[in-house]
């Protein structure tokens, strides 16, 4: 394979050091007239309020790098790192100071801290962004943080009781955290009669999933809610978005036949209420039964979003279709809407054995055969036949397994997005006694999918080999999600995924030339960390040092909206008279709800709905 090197943004490395820092002193004393001290030399370069506008999206933009040496003692100094800001462009050697938990100087000066870290030869990079994750579980938290993540946020399934979510990590979690309201488990909490608790943390997602199975039917998935459920559902997404929820987070592609289109509207109106995202696992793909050549899953969010003006984020966009989907969501960022779109760089899919596609009367349908598209979790190796399959699915019904959902060539094409986020879609990995891990556990312990270790060390890797700019990829690992959710106002994000004075901490230093991903399907490498990934601060503090976790710090802070007040959700919010075809109506007429007997079942439901007690025999 070729192995190209990264191209460069500006020549600051091909100009040796002595004389770049006489040039940037010259050219500090030119624009500078005073000399004495660092604050009036930082506002002196700091770009107007005009131009930090069109810089970036956060009100802290201050792309300045050449600030003057400093004689502070720093609490970390990096230095001789090569610095790289998507937001500003930027890409140079310059030395960062920390204090506390912020940067607070980016200079080409000497600086001194109480700690130094010599990065010469490392990028020093604002810490990858992960928006699409459901794992907090400590060790799955330490596996991410060794493949650069510095934040992980549910915003594709998240949870409800949103609250108890935030309670439960503060101050007790490795990386930062956040998470969106669950449309799934709101409807499982309604349909289902799921307790709230069992899915406050998205972690044990797949445990709520096996709850409502328990009487062989999944209500949540398969079926229209009557008007009552539908505006209870409402309600409990409602609540969560108060409690501070990242987002309206719908995974309708595992309900897909079961959630209408109003139902949808109705989620984005809510997402548009508070203005936050609207984060989807958008339906019709490669596990249910439509043609594989259309993507109208997506269509169907972004029409809505328009409509709405509202915000959007496509999750996991590496399916059929990505292509156009692609296009879309380039062609709306150009025109200004707040979307983006999210990729994770595998060809396998990690559902529980017993997730709705996969079922007896719907695997066939779904074209899915065990032997030639799912691992067995336990022997890393294809089923070897449809009844062990499906022997283990009766058996372990929460556990998840790899499924082959895409052609392997597309791993070397994803790379190539730009302006998109990456994510790793991270699920729990359960042992055999059905427990986590332990924060100190081996790396050879881990039975999880490989792309939870593997996903930014892949991607690094992958556009290394092809030539694509370097600084195209750290715009995706790290700037994407910040420059978007800083636009919907979240504070957290707003002071994140930049490297830059005034930020908070939260950086990855790698290696270009040699990171690389190690993870892979063989038994006792699932966890195999990348490499070539030699420090990750969070929050100022050395999460991974020397390619070492720390295992003794919890430096990881909540990423969330301000809790509101409390209140009940005014259905005509949603229902806006002026858009009704009749403007005298109530605000949430019955008739918006056809009766449910009158909807013929479809094809996919029919066995079901005649068979409900009998549908997993
Ligand atoms: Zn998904």
């Amino acid at each position: 394979m070729r192995k190209a090197s990264f191209k460069k943004m500006n020549i600051s490395r091909s100009v040796p050091l002595p004389i770049k820092l006489a040039l940037l002193t010259l050219l500090i004393l030119t624009l500078s007239a005073c000399d004495d001290g660092q604050k009036e030399k930082t506002q002196a370069q700091a770009p107007s309020p005009a131009e930090v506008k069109t810089v970036g999206t956060s009100p802290y933009t201050d792309c300045s790098f050449d600030a003057a040496a400093s004689s502070e003692t720093f609490d970390i100094a990096i230095i001789n790192g090569r610095v790289m800001d998507p937001e500003c462009n930027f890409d140079g050697v310059r030395n960062v100071g920390i204090k506390g938990n912020r940067i607070t100087l980016i200079t080409a000066g000497d600086i001194k801290g109480n700690k130094t870290i010599d990065a010469t030869g490392l990028v020093v990079a604002p810490g990858f962004i992960n928006t699409h994750t459901h794992s907090f579980a400590p060790f799955d938290q330490k596996i991410v943080a060794h493949d650069g993540a510095t934040t992980i946020l549910d915003t594709e399934y998240g949870g409800i009781d949103v609250g108890s979510f935030y309670a439960k990590y503060e101050g007790n979690s490795f990386m930062n955290y956040g998470i969106g309201v669950a449309h799934e488990a709101a409807r499982r909490h309604v349909m289902d009669g799921t307790p709230l608790d069992i899915s406050s943390d998205p972690s044990y997602a797949y445990d709520a999933r096996a709850h409502a199975q328990q009487d062989g039917h999944a209500s949540w998935a398969l079926d229209i809610p009557t008007r009552e459920q539908h505006i209870d559902i409402l309600r409990v997404m409602d609540q969560g978005m108060r409690d501070g929820g990242l987002a309206v987070s719908s995974t309708v592609g595992y309900m897909g036949y079961g959630v209408p289109t109003y139902e949808m509207f109705d989620l984005q109106k809510l997402a548009k209420k508070y203005e936050r995202f609207f984060g989807s696992h958008t339906r019709f793909g490669p596990t249910e039964k439509l043609p594989l050549n259309y993507s109208l899953g997506a269509r169907e969010i972004i029409a809505n979003a328009v409509a709405l003006d509202g915000a959007v984020i496509l999750s996991h966009i590496n399916n059929q279709n990505w292509q156009e989907i692609y296009e879309l969501s380039a062609r709306l960022q150009e025109r200004g809407m707040n979307i983006f779109s999210e990729y994770y760089p595998s060809i396998t899919g990690n559902p529980n054995l017993a997730a709705p596609g996969l079922m007896p009367d719907k695997i066939k349908g779904n074209n899915i055969d065990p032997t030639k598209h799912i691992y067995n979790p336990d022997t890393g190796e294809l089923f070897e036949s449809a009844e062990a399959f499906f022997k283990m699915q009766k058996e372990q019904p929460s556990r998840p397994t790899f499924l082959i959902l895409r052609p392997a060539t597309w791993l070397k094409e994803w790379p190539h997005m730009k302006n998109i986020a990456i994510a790793n879609d991270s699920i729990t990995y359960f042992d055999k006694d059905g427990k986590t891990l332990p924060f100190e556990a081996d790396f050879s312990a881990y039975g999880g999918h490989p792309r939870n270790a593997s996903t930014y060390g892949l991607v690094y890797r992958e556009a290394r080999e092809q030539g694509i700019p370097l600084m195209d990829i750290v715009n995706n690992t790290s700037y994407i999600p910040a420059k978007y959710f800083s636009r919907v106002g979240l504070k957290a994000m707003q002071e994140r995924g930049r490297l830059q004075p005034g930020m908070i901490a939260d950086i990855t230093m790698f290696n270009p030339d040699t990171i690389t991903e190690t993870a892979t399907m063989a038994e006792g490498k699932h966890a195999s960390s990348t490499k070539g990934i030699h420090y990750v601060m969070i929050n100022g503090q050395l999460a991974i040092e020397n390619g070492v976790a720390n295992t003794k710090i919890r430096p990881g802070q909540p990423i969330r909206y301000e809790v509101l007040p409390a209140g009940e959700l005014k259905l005509e919010d949603l229902a806006d008279k002026k858009y009704q075809w009749h403007s005298d109506l109530p605000g949430y007429p019955p008739t918006r709800f056809p009766p449910q007997k009158m909807n013929p079942p479809s094809p996919y439901e029919r066995k079901n709905r005649k068979h409900h007690s009998s549908n997993t025999k």
